[in-house]
């Protein structure tokens, strides 16, 4: 018996699942030591050695259950030889059922397939293992369920006030428009104007980056004067998702000069690409930080999904985000983004301040809400929101909107 024990030790599952060995209590010793043969070990993992019959199974079972500092039991049988393995079964499912679902209980039996073809059709029976390792893994994810179930939820998330009515009439204004008919949206999504995706960020009180759109070359020249140089411009074309992939993005432009030179590159670049240019986004230049990722994309079914990860240029490299559904708490929300593997180039590397992550939470707490009350955004992309030690420096540079048809869902 030790041996499967000790594979049970000695699996990785166990080991990184923060499963612990109960100690047992000395009640517990003595009242086991009272019924057990003396060759048995009463420590745990008790060993009742192989002249256990189904009854003993029952007490031993009963009795490790009942001592406050066991959550779970794992019952092991390799000797089918001498005791059949169904009364043993039968007698640790009624053991089991009377606990409820406070404490599980599992099986591994070394058993014939013939065995496990007939519990598989068995109802009301504990989960049985024919192998220790992977009894280990159900343990070790019984746990994390059991963790997930504990998780504090009694605070309700949190609800900022915004500006709805802003939001709503913004989407009002792409009500039976359809999009350009791409195999993906076949009901007909369509992308919000880069200006009014981001004046919806803003009534929700998402800082971003400032700038907007200029319809032509004259109004973009007197736009950047206004913003102030260096900055940053971009071609604007609604069939056009990435845009630094064509070439269409052009950041630090000292003066006027290099701007107009960027412009009629970006014009050039974006007609080669098969693309209609429709004007400029003229933004300032941010500077420092790393950029991270946002993302909503709501499911007709499922409702909306939130996503966090590194962003910019890494997202497709890395694919180092994490997801969340709403109701989005606090919690969940700092989980998400102090849950990406990356999280230590947020922390700082190399004596760089550490970025403030308050603030991404808080963006991530906001989209939850704004995914929440506009069903009829389907997707949106920040990508890249710059991260910052200071949080009047962290922002969003760029936002992608797709809206489609209103989602039924119940009220949240
Ligand atoms: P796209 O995602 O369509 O390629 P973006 O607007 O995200 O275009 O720009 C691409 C990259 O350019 C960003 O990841 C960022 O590094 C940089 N960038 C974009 N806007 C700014 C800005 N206002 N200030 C500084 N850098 C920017
Ligand atoms: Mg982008």
């Amino acid at each position: 018996h030790n041996a499967v024990v000790t594979a049970i030790l000695a699996s990785g599952a166990y080991v990184n699942s923060g499963l612990r060995i109960a100690e047992l209590a000395d009640a517990t010793h003595e009242l086991l030591r009272s019924f057990l043969p003396a060759e048995a070990s009463v420590q745990n993992p008790v060993d009742m050695i192989a002249s256990a019959n189904e009854k003993d199974y029952r007490r031993a079972l009963e009795t490790v259950l009942d001592d406050d500092g066991v959550d779970l039991a794992l019952v092991i049988n390799v000797t089918p030889l001498l005791s059949d393995p169904r009364d043993i079964l039968t007698e640790v499912a009624e053991v089991a059922r009377d606990g409820g679902l406070d404490k599980p209980v599992l099986a591994v039996m070394m058993a014939t397939e013939e065995f496990y073809e007939e519990v598989s059709r068995q109802e009301r029976l504990p989960p049985v293992y024919g192998f220790p390792e992977s009894a280990a893994r159900a343990m070790a994810l019984l746990c994390r369920y059991a963790a997930w179930r504990r998780r504090p939820v009694d605070e309700a998330p949190p609800v900022f006030e915004v500006d709805d009515d802003t939001v709503r009439e913004i989407l009002d204004g792409y009500e039976g428009k359809t999009g350009d008919g791409s195999a993906k949206d076949d009901d007909g999504g369509v992308y919000l104007s880069p200006d009014d995706a981001f004046r919806v960020l803003g009534a929700y009180d998402i800082p971003c980056v400032g700038g907007r759109v200029a319809g032509d070359r004259e109004e973009a020249l007197e736009l950047a004067r206004e913003l102030g140089f260096p900055v940053v411009a971009k071609a604007v074309s609604s069939t056009l998702v990435h845009k630094s992939d064509v070439g269409a993005v052009r950041v630090e432009l000292g003066d006027e000069e290099e701007l107009a030179a960027a412009l009629d590159d970006m014009e050039a670049a974006v007609r080669a690409a098969g693309h209609d240019n429709e004007g400029f986004l003229l933004q300032e230049m941010a500077q420092g930080g790393h950029e991270v990722i946002f993302g909503i994309s709501t499911d007709p079914r499922f409702g909306p999904l939130l996503m966090f990860g590194l962003g910019g240029k890494y997202v497709e490299v890395f694919k180092d985000v994490r997801f969340g559904v709403t109701p989005l708490h606090r919690q969940e929300a700092e989980d998400m983004v102090r849950g990406i593997r990356g999280v230590k180039l947020l922390e700082g590397v190399r004596g760089e301040p550490p970025a403030d992550v308050d603030i991404l939470v808080e963006v991530l707490l906001r989209l939850a809400q704004l995914a929440q009350r506009h069903s009829r955004i389907r997707e949106l992309d920040i990508n890249p929101f710059l991260a910052a030690a200071d949080r009047r420096q962290a922002k969003a540079l760029d936002v992608r909107i797709q809206v489609g048809r209103p989602v039924d869902r119940p009220a949240e």
